[in-house]
């Protein structure tokens, strides 16, 4: 009797706890409304400890719920992170892994789901992703940045309609009005407010215009940061206070570049040719005296270089910080609305931001690289009645789990292809992590060789260390986030942290594993190397020349050989044949991805290709054959698909290295063991031809490979010579 006694209150204390977890029990469904700006650092928030603005309409929101200390981009720049957001997978698995990219909204989206789920989804704002939103009720957003001043604004309908006024304010004001009128109130609603405010070319509002004006913005420690400690390709960087301001889009000077050696001189403000002339006068009173005194003073020698830097941090936190006034201010009326209407008890308020942002740190503006400023994300959330007043959690969230937190909240399932994880069990435990929450977060950004010249690199930051890798240079970083908080001076080559390091090394292994994360498969440019960028160049525009290429050699620095030590032979076999060569030294298969889907090809239509590709992937990261036997496989389908009557030879890749169990010797052969298998003996045709360098023990002669990697010209005749039957039985 006591036993049943037990078991009945048991059950029914199961049954109380699973109501009060699952939002499907027969709760309401909440309401959400997700403000979210542009470039806005945590560090400029009152609620995060900044030291140099108030925002106290944000803070409200984290008074009246949580602060997110912890909170991570999988991906620290624009359009990736709003991919990231929207699909809850990280940029190589929602496809776009760079501004600039084209996002696929046919994909799943949280936005889709939750219309399934009976809610009403709205956008206003900024979207940046090039293709038009989906998945929403009502938009209306900016094409691409957008502006700050009297901006047009795309329609469902996709015609413009330009607004005289600030964007922000219009922003919120659209915000508003849906909210008020044009929404279904029978059903439940997310609406994503998205601004571009405070993203460059940080131009306030009138209202703002002189605030701050006559204090100094406390500067970062770091303003002056000399880059040592770390990878050297820091020192690459194109984001810096002193040398990458523009005169007119960023300084906000009128005319002439005076200062040439401080200022670049391409971009004018194009914001201020948009005011109306009440505008521009009012901008003018604001900015004219304080440059005519900067000018007055350069003329007059009163500045040191150092001087003019810190002239240029004001100006530049002076106009961010102004932006953000205006998104407070909009914050403001959104929470009085929610107020006035009873809309505020049964509706999330969210605030973030697409990423952090360097506020002179490291002598930087902008964002990307992995570090402290650009890595976090704002994350303030109120639930009423859920999350108790003035919460401070430290839990490490990430933007890809976003969207799984929504469809959560709103009852749905979350698919298992979302990489993210609800959030909603530990916003329901005042936003304690159980012991199951993440350890780690993986971190990954691809857009190299574009603005600001930041390099690829990936990583993986816990409570209190951060890994990063760089694979340019095949360097590790590694922080003590808690003896080196600013990040000056990576300990990876330690003795002290050797084990921290290993053990960094291997969460980020797994967690790439984990994530499925395969760069062998990811397009990748090496445009940050001057060579590379102008052989690659110089490849696409031959390639766009010639319409008549009978014969294409694909691949690395053995096949651009044919133009070294391999030129006579080449001349032998291929001079009477129109042949071109795409081989750029130091390539692995995600570099010859890039390429061929990024003009390499030009107008060719090759009756053969010959592709050897993967000895770089072995040489750099000893990298898993599967991994390789992937990339090449995409290779392969890439040339099928642009090239549908061009048969390849598919080589194995050679043998390297001294003997018969050579280690990279052996990862190549695991790879060809892997790729032979990609022959359908009518498209491509799989080579082995190593066996042609190789003496019957299996040791390479020096004088067919001198460095027991590329050939001699001895060695390139005997790879023509073996695949000259081949070539032939193909028709060539
Ligand atoms: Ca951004």
């Amino acid at each position: 009797m006591v036993v049943l006694r037990t078991l009945l209150t048991t059950a029914a204390v199961m049954l109380i706890a699973l109501a009060l977890a699952s939002p499907r029990a027969g709760a309401k469904q909440p309401n959400i409304l997700f403000i979210f700006s542009d470039d806005h650092a945590p560090q400029a928030i009152g609620a995060y400890g900044s030291e140099i603005n108030q925002t106290p309409n944000l803070d409200r929101i984290a008074k009246e719920g949580a602060v997110f200390q912890n909170s991570f981009c999988a991906n620290s720049i624009c359009g990736p992170s709003r991919a990231c957001i929207l699909t809850g997978k990280h940029s190589h698995k929602n496809g776009f892994l760079r501004n600039g990219n084209k996002f696929d909204g046919t994909q799943t989206t949280f936005p889709k789901l939750m219309q399934d789920a009976g809610y009403q989804t709205a956008v206003i704002g900024k979207w940046h992703l090039s293709t038009d939103p989906t998945g929403f009720d009502h938009w209306e957003v900016l094409p691409g940045q957008g502006n700050y001043y009297n901006p047009g604004f795309i329609q469902m309908d996709g015609s413009r309609k330009l607004y005289t006024g600030y964007c922000t304010d219009i922003i919120t004001d659209n915000s508003l009005a849906w909210l008020q009128e044009q929404r279904d109130k029978e059903k439940p609603f997310i609406l994503m407010c998205q601004h571009k405010a405070p993203h460059r070319n940080w131009s306030p509002p009138e209202r703002h215009f002189s605030l701050y004006k006559d204090v100094d913005v406390p500067e970062p420690e770091t303003l002056f940061d000399d880059y040592s400690g770390r990878s050297g390709l820091l020192k690459e960087n194109e984001m810096s206070i002193k040398d990458h301001f523009h005169w007119g889009h960023d300084m906000k000077f009128h005319g002439e570049n005076y200062f040439p050696e401080h200022f670049a001189s391409q971009h004018r403000n194009a914001e201020y040719a948009r005011m109306t002339d009440e505008q521009k006068e009012a901008w003018d009173a604001a900015y004219e005296p304080e440059n005519e005194e900067f000018i007055r003073r350069m003329r007059a020698g009163e500045l040191s270089d150092k001087d003019v830097i810190r002239w240029k941090y004001q100006r530049y936190i002076k106009d961010y910080l102004r932006c953000i006034q205006a998104v407070d201010d909009g914050v403001g009326r959104l929470l009085e609305y929610l107020d006035e209407s009873g809309l505020a008890e049964n509706t999330i308020v969210i605030y973030g931001s697409d990423q952090g942002f360097y506020l002179g740190e490291h002598g930087w503006y902008d964002k990307r690289w992995m570090f402290e400023e650009s890595l976090l994300m704002p994350f303030l959330i109120r639930w009423p009645g859920v999350i108790d007043p003035g919460t401070n959690s430290t839990a490490l969230i990430q933007n890809i789990d976003y969207g799984p937190t929504f469809l959560d909240l709103a009852g749905a399932e979350v698919p298992t292809e979302m990489q993210g994880r609800s959030m909603v069990p530990m916003l329901r435990n005042q936003c304690k992590p159980s012991a199951s929450w993440r350890d780690a977060v993986y971190y990954a950004y691809y857009e190299n060789a574009a603005v600001h010249n930041v390099p690829v690199h990936d990583g993986v930051r816990t409570d209190r260390y951060k890994l990063m890798f760089f694979p340019r240079t095949r360097e590790w970083n590694l922080f003590d986030l808690q003896e080196d908080p600013l990040e000056l001076k990576s300990v990876h080559g330690d003795p002290v942290y050797a084990d921290i390091l290993a053990g960094m090394q291997k969460r980020y292994r797994d967690l790439r594993q984990f994530y499925d994360v395969n760069s062998a498969v990811i397009p990748a440019t090496r445009g940050d190397e001057q060579r590379w960028r102008e052989r690659d160049a110089a490849l696409t525009r031959n390639a766009r020349k010639q319409d008549d290429v009978e014969l294409a050699f694909i691949g690395d620095s053995i096949t651009q050989g044919w133009e070294g030590s391999g030129k006579e032979v080449w001349n032998k076999y291929y001079g009477d044949r129109k042949t071109i060569n795409l081989g750029i030294g130091g390539d692995r298969t995600e570099h010859v991805i890039w390429r061929l889907t990024h003009g390499n090809l030009g107008k060719i239509e090759p009756k053969v290709a010959v592709l050897m590709i993967g000895t770089n992937n072995t040489g750099h990261f000893d990298q898993d054959p599967d991994e390789v036997a992937a990339g090449v496989k995409r290779i392969l389908e890439i040339l099928e698909e642009r090239l549908p009557e061009t048969k390849v030879v598919l080589h194995g890749i050679f043998p390297r290295g001294p003997h018969r169990l050579d280690l990279k010797r052996l990862n190549n052969i695991a790879i060809n063991q892997r790729i032979r298998r990609f022959a359908d003996g009518d498209r491509v045709h799989f080579l082995e031809v190593g066996d042609a360098f190789l003496a019957p023990d299996g040791t390479i002669n020096k004088e067919i490979m001198p460095d027991l990697l590329h050939l001699s010209s001895e060695g390139y005749e005997r790879w023509a010579k073996a695949l000259e039957p081949k070539l032939k039985e193909l028709g060539l």
